[in-house]
């Protein structure tokens, strides 16, 4: 049978794009896009003419047949989201299971993501990270949330939608507090790309002045206070072992 090809596209610049990836949507029979308008436009850039068929949220399960069944019959087929890395907060993990269920290969061409991009120019600790997707769009849910996650203690990566950010930033600041520091990505790789680093309490009143546009990342830093707190408690934990009280 064929190849499933898992491919990153850019998320803004389009000189991103990988020249393993110029060659695969090429050389493949078919793309799988998540909309085949907005990639056709990208292919035309590029000068690549391999037919598009759409694999959205709401057609994904009943498309994967269709799918699969070409790739048993041998044929190569790419799978793109509008931006960057596919099954990442976008479709894909679907079609990609059920490839796996049928044997049949499935390879990565790697490139952007807007998680990585952000967290690499971020400068906060990016070795351990918790990467939340988009935080759930009622109030309730995301205070439950956002609520659940104040100790953690890997930099959180949130993505974000612009006319929610202010709101965000504000909660952030009541729920983890005015001092925890956040950083917010927009734009990235784009004309307009902007990074703002500062506590929860400047970002909340800086985005709440300006109308946001864009395509957003934020990033809110591990609890510091738990941190430091952690080796004092093990130091006390000791010195009550050595004086024979534990
Ligand atoms: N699969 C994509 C990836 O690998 O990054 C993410 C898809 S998700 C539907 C789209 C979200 O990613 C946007 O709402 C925004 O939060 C983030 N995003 C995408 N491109 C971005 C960019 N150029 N700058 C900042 N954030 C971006």
């Amino acid at each position: 049978s064929g190849t499933l090809f898992v491919v990153a596209t850019p998320i803004g610049n389009l000189e991103d794009i990988t020249l393993r990836a110029l060659r695969v949507l090429k050389e493949v029979s078919l793309i799988a896009a998540e909309d085949t308008r907005h990639s056709r436009k990208l292919l035309t850039h590029f000068g690549i003419s391999t037919p598009l068929v759409s694999c959205h949220e709401h057609n994904e399960r009943q498309r994967s047949d269709q799918l699969i069944e070409r790739l048993r019959n041998g044929e190569s087929i790419a799978l793109i989201s509008d931006a960057g890395t596919p099954g990442i907060s976008d479709p894909g993990r679907f079609l990609v299971a059920r490839c796996h269920e049928e044997e049949i290969s499935v390879r990565t061409v790697p490139g952007p993501s807007a998680v990585t991009a952000a967290l690499s120019v971020a400068g906060q600790q990016s070795e351990r990270f918790a990467f939340e997707g988009f935080l759930p769009p009622r109030k309730k849910a995301r205070d439950q949330l956002l609520s659940d996650l104040s100790h953690e203690q890997r930099t959180l990566v949130f993505y974000e939608a612009p006319h929610r950010l202010a709101a965000t930033l504000e909660a952030v600041a009541r729920l983890l507090g005015e001092q925890r520091e956040v950083a917010v990505a927009r734009e990235l790789t784009k004309i307009h790309e902007e990074f703002f680093r500062g506590s929860a309490g400047e970002a909340a009143a800086h985005f709440q002045k300006e109308r946001v546009r864009g395509e957003i990342v934020l990033l809110v830093a591990a609890d510091k206070q738990e941190r430091e707190e952690a080796p004092d408690v093990k130091t006390a934990l000791q010195r009550l072992a050595q004086e024979g009280n534990l």
